[in-house]
């Protein structure tokens, strides 16, 4: 146990903390270290307390009547620090492990991700190859069945682009309505040529009624 001349304890002005924690304000003082003093007077100075011997400033200046000691006399604030420090590398392994963890989910997300980008990629291709195969077998057969697979191509293809779609006019083929009309179309269903022969068709019902009625 060191004291100096001056009655306080050994850390001098030269401490680091000594300027901040060393003289503390009573308030901060327990009501307990305000007890033992009146019981135990100081015997080395203020650094010293009661018949314990103990000093009241840490080494590092700690006021350990505020801070608390532990059984052995130790500042609680410097164990505490010394606690904290001791886990820095467990705390850092943990906190790389999490990073570790963090990335390999990320890098799993991006594997799923490319994984569905491909899979999409694979059933598109695989469709387009089907729908060949059906249009050359189309195409083959020849008549209306290779007519009606032509202007269905030539619809996919105009709606693709944008904006128009074909003319959606049909006639009847071996039987059966066909596509046949390749003109586009912004809004309306049929073309304008389409739209005027429907025109006609319409009035040549209309007039066909009204004789059926009149005779
Ligand atoms: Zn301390
Ligand atoms: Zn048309």
């Amino acid at each position: 146990m060191e004291t100096d001349g001056t009655g306080a304890a050994s850390i001098g002005p030269s401490s680091p903390l000594s300027g901040e924690t060393r003289f503390s304000p009573p308030l901060l003082e327990s009501a307990l270290s305000r007890l033992r003093r009146e019981f135990f007077p100081p015997r080395g100075g203020v650094g010293w307390v009661g018949m314990t011997g103990r000093r009241r400033y840490c080494l590092r200046g700690h006021d350990t009547d505020a801070a608390g000691r532990d059984s052995s006399g130790r500042c609680l604030i410097c164990k505490r620090e010394a606690m904290w420090a001791a886990r820095a590398p467990a705390r850092e392994a943990a906190a790389a492990a999490r990073a570790e963890r963090a990335a390999a989910r990320e890098a799993e997300l991006e594997r799923l991700e490319r994984e569905r980008i491909e899979e999409r990629h694979r059933r598109q291709a695989e469709a387009d190859r089907r729908r060949e195969r059906e249009y050359q077998l189309a195409i083959k057969a020849g008549g209306r069945v290779a007519a009606e697979a032509r202007w269905w191509r030539a619809s996919d293809e105009t709606l693709e682009a944008g904006r128009y779609g074909l003319c959606q006019w049909e006639d009847e083929i071996d039987g059966e309505y066909t596509h046949l009309c390749f003109n586009r179309t912004r809004s309306d269903v049929y073309c304008s040529t389409h739209n005027r022969q429907l025109e006609r068709e319409i009035e040549r019902d209309r007039r066909q009624r009204a004789k059926e009625v009149r005779s």
